[in-house]
């Protein structure tokens, strides 16, 4: 795996924008947990409580050494991202940076209803309209980036954090430890992200642009709607060769219940070309996401409860009518 570390992250040269760095030890104002409650690839993440204020916070601890390599310019890059997202109310907010000799760490809103990825193991699939909420959600949070040329370059449910208990609950973006910033006259190329969720230009090694993230948001709906990513097989390679060969479909035993809409919305995202995907803002401005997945079916909601028990809890909520289209 070839990596180029050198294009697509923001210094403080070109964020306007300061964040203090703190240098006193985080225990002096938090109470930490001493064991993580989530892991990712780089980063332990505990739980914290602000001493004065009882408020609790995610601590992101991320290492500034990673295989030998001296990584804090890419962790700077990650806090800039986080600083100029400050507004957006999509995009989990950064409190505080501490560093120590080792590591830095960002004081981040907690979210409290964990990460989408846990819906989906409890639920499997999440009815259309509350799809089409997050995922309205979703796309303003990415609109945020995209108008400022950043590319998050790992969306999936891992990296979806809910507000509170689903589905009554706001999402929020997090972990823009992999973004790019996408400028004219540079070309990005490199191998990174999740092999399910990501697209074929990364795997041809084409030239990465904000269009690699709506392929990633194709795969996202396919997964909430069915509960299956399009095209995991037996390996990380035959993933690969199904994400290349173009080939999207929609077994029945999978997508009966499911609007022709909801199926048109991943279609045009889940295309082999970038400059053929729908933009983030042709996304927002699509049948499925404006009508709520109820467009031709107004009940696609009890269609789906009766198609898996599982999701019925969060059913009753039956559709509202809609005038749309
Ligand atoms: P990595 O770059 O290592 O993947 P992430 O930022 O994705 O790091 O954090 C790893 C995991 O920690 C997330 O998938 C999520 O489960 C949890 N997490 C991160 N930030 C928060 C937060 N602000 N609130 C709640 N959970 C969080
Ligand atoms: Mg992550």
């Amino acid at each position: 795996e070839k990596v180029d570390y050198q294009e697509g992250f923001i210094t403080k040269d070109h964020c306007p924008l300061t964040v203090p760095v703190r240098l006193q030890p985080l225990t002096d104002t938090y109470t930490v947990d001493p064991k993580p409650f989530a892991r990712g690839k780089f980063a332990t993440v505990r739980r914290c409580r602000n001493r004065e204020t009882g408020v609790d916070y995610a601590a992101k601890c991320i290492r500034k050494r990673r295989r030998a390599v001296d990584v804090r310019h890419e962790i700077m890059h990650e806090m800039f991202v986080l600083k100029q997202s400050e507004h957006c109310p999509h995009i989990i907010r950064l409190h505080e940076v501490y560093e120590s000799s080792t590591e830095v760490i960002f004081v981040l809103e907690m979210a409290v209803g964990g990460e989408l990825q846990r819906v989906l193991e409890d639920h499997e699939v999440i009815s259309e309209k509350v799809a089409t909420r997050l995922m309205r959600q979703i796309l303003e949070g990415v609109t945020f980036l995209h108008e400022r040329n950043i590319a998050h370059l790992d969306i999936k449910p891992q990296n979806l954090l809910l507000t509170s208990t689903f589905p009554r609950c706001d999402v929020k973006l997090c972990d823009f430890g992999i973004s790019r910033l996408i400028s004219k006259g540079t070309e990005i190329r490199e191998i990174l992200g999740t092999p399910d969720y990501v697209s074929p230009e990364i795997l041809q090694y084409e030239p990465i642009s904000l269009a690699t993230d709506m392929w990633s948001i194709g795969v996202l709906v396919y997964v909430l709607l069915s509960g299956h990513t399009p095209f995991t097989g037996e390996t990380k390679q035959e993933t690969f060769w199904n994400i290349t060969s173009g080939i999207l479909d929609f077994p029945e035993e999978l997508f009966g219940g499911v609007s022709n809409d909801a199926k048109d919305f991943i279609q045009r995202l889940l295309i082999t070309e970038p400059s053929e995907r729908m933009t983030v803002k042709e996304c927002l401005r699509h049948s499925w996401i404006r009508c709520g997945g109820n467009l031709e079916n107004p009940w696609s909601d009890v269609v789906l409860s009766s198609r898996n028990a599982k999701v019925s809890v969060f059913s009753v909520e039956v559709a509202e009518e809609v005038t749309c289209g």
